[in-house]
């Protein structure tokens, strides 16, 4: 039953037990004991001014698709960001709300005249997780193009940080680690271009790599692991012949090593995680090297 939160003139719709196996990528994953949806800025206070009220945690979701989330679901609220999600353009610089989509992000950049974000086209979830995991492709990531960004913490006040470059490394930003911190609004800088025709067409082209090395075709979180330095982790875990190697519904991809996927929908997280402990253990067996998760354990793990 929806529970009607106001925060003096705003009001949200908190909803109970959400199962959030739907909205993530890989299709896995228990309920959200709360859940909701903010629409602007003070929505997003009021859901916030509830959960202090209440002494419950917060956890932050955007497109779903680099967290595995437990079985046994999320303890207090879930704010998810996507509709959060406005986009404007002052000269070069995009200031975007952190649940935009990244490829809605593109295409809006690429409409007003602006590039530098083409490299990205394809990369699922949104903008605020992408710079909150500083997710990266073709040898860019997301943090290069970023000027500043907003944040508000638990109590709700609101916060800009300048964005210091060497801060920010492959798949790692200073806001992993940092509990209680809400990316609201992404500022880009970006390069104004003229041909938006060809930008637009480049883009698609990194699209359509994606989609002919199979990325989509079945639910997936992409990567599962980082590479270590130095080793490409897909290589390690094909080296240890783990293509195809399946627990319950989880399967390591034949197309890709790094990939594990949702076979026919069946999969729960702990199948998954078992599979990546097990794949874990095969590598550092032959390697001796630990491979790291380059996704995020979510809920009561
Ligand atoms: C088919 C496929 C291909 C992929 N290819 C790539 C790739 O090429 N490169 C790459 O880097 N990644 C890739 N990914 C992984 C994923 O798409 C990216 O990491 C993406 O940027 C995650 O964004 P999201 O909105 O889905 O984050 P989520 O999974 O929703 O969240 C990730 C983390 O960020 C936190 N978070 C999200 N939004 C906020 C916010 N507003 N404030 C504070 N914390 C927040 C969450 O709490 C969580 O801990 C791929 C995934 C798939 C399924």
């Amino acid at each position: 039953m929806p529970i009607n939160v106001s925060n003096r003139v705003e009001k949200i719709n908190l909803e109970q037990n959400v199962s959030l196996a739907k909205f993530s990528t890989i299709k896995s994953g228990g309920t959200a004991d709360l859940f909701c949806y903010p629409t602007n800025l003070q929505e997003l206070r009021a859901a916030l001014a509830f959960a202090r009220d209440k002494s419950i945690p917060v956890t932050i979701l955007g497109g779903m698709s680099n967290t595995l989330i437990s079985d046994d679901g999320i303890e207090g609220l879930v704010i998810r960001t996507t509709r959060l999600n406005e986009m404007k353009k002052r000269g070069n610089l995009l200031s975007v709300l952190a649940g935009a989509q990244l490829e809605e992000t593109i295409d809006f950049a690429i409409e007003e005249g602006l590039g530098d974000l083409e490299h990205f086209y394809g990369i699922p979830g949104t903008i605020g997780g992408a710079l909150w995991g500083n997710a990266g492709a073709h040898d860019h990531q997301i943090s290069e193009t970023v000027l500043f960004a907003d944040f508000l913490d638990l109590h709700g006040n609101l916060f800009r940080e300048q964005i210091i470059q060497s801060e920010f490394s492959y798949r790692l930003s200073p806001y992993k680690g940092r509990s209680g911190l809400i990316l609201y609004e992404v500022h880009l800088a970006l390069k104004p271009i003229s041909d938006t025709h060809t930008l637009k067409t480049i883009a698609l082209g990194y699209k359509r790599r994606r989609v002919e090395q199979q990325q989509f075709r079945y639910p997936s979180l992409g990567s599962i692991f980082k590479n270590p330095p130095d080793h490409k982790a897909g290589a390690l875990l094909e080296g240890c012949d783990l293509k195809g190697k399946r627990i319950g519904g989880a399967k390591i991809a034949r197309h890709h090593a790094n990939v594990i996927i949702n076979v026919d929908g069946s999969a729960t997280s702990t199948d998954i995680r078992n599979l990546i402990v097990l794949a874990k253990e095969t590598v550092f067996q032959k390697y001796a090297i630990t491979l790291e998760e380059e996704i995020t354990y979510l809920g009561r793990w």
